[in-house]
């Protein structure tokens, strides 16, 4: 039986099991779209339903096409193991994910990326531009936090949590970035109007000549409007599943 079937041979109740088939999709949907450079040392994180506060993760040392629904691992929010596994967890990597899960429990999955296009905005003083489509669409959307060094130490965790505050999207300056969501699609969604944004506005540094600005008022707007399609129950997973069933075509 292959480890993507539905067929219950596990030992999970279906909500988690949907959410371990789901997460793993994702896993693959940003490695379909190349937005996984580091490789095996980013994460994607959800929380398991129910009363305690876990999460899946991926195994430390698996790239993001060798993750499946039952090698991911289940964490505390220290990122320690709280089912056995085969493979090891990476709780200093899984610190970002840990200080927002922790703050946000309304922010059910984080997903953190170094894309060139990302990283690229994030090095820049001025962060992220509005003037684009997608840019538009993350108008008082973002937090910027301060680099202070590769881990999330644990005196940073102040910091970082006020820089995001009620945001869904944390610029890591000189980094990447970490989006959060109220579910994995949500997430995924957010994610992909940050990497459009940043690819167009790295885009358009290149071409001469100013970009037409758009008013405040505008900018907000399409930001509410923006916020208020992908909260709407099944918005973002009608996007997230296309793009899962784009991926396995192309693998077909
Ligand atoms: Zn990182």
């Amino acid at each position: 039986m292959n480890d993507m079937s539905p067929t219950k041979l596990h030992r999970w109740s279906d909500a988690e099991w949907a959410l371990r088939v789901q997460l793993a999709d994702c896993y693959h949907a940003v490695e379909y779209l190349g937005w996984s450079e580091m490789m095996i040392f980013n994460h994607i994180s959800a929380r398991v339903p129910g009363p305690d506060t876990h999460y899946l993760v991926n195994p430390f040392g698996l790239t993001y096409s060798e993750v499946t629904p039952k090698n991911l691992l289940k964490v505390d929010l220290d990122g320690n193991l709280v089912e056995p596994s085969e493979y090891d967890p990476n709780p200093a990597g899984f610190a970002l994910h840990s200080a927002i899960h922790g703050a946000r429990p309304d922010a059910h999955c984080v997903i953190h990326t170094h894309t060139n296009a990302v990283s690229a905005i994030a090095l820049k003083q001025a962060g992220f531009g509005h003037d684009d489509f997608y840019g538009a669409q993350l108008f008082n959307r973002i937090g910027y936090h301060a680099f202070e060094g590769i881990t999330l130490f644990a005196e940073e965790k102040p910091r970082m949590l006020a820089s995001l505050g009620d945001k869904d999207v944390l610029v890591l300056r000189n980094h990447g970035v970490a989006v959060c969501g109220a579910d994995v699609p949500k997430a995924f969604m957010t994610l992909w109007t940050v990497q459009r944004a940043a690819e167009i506005q790295c885009q358009a540094g290149m071409i001469p000549g100013a970009n037409t600005a758009l008013s405040d008022a505008v900018r907000q707007h399409c930001a509410d409007t923006a916020a208020r399609l992908v909260g709407k129950s099944g918005f973002a997973d009608k996007v997230f599943d296309a793009t899962v069933r784009k991926m396995k075509a192309a693998a077909a």
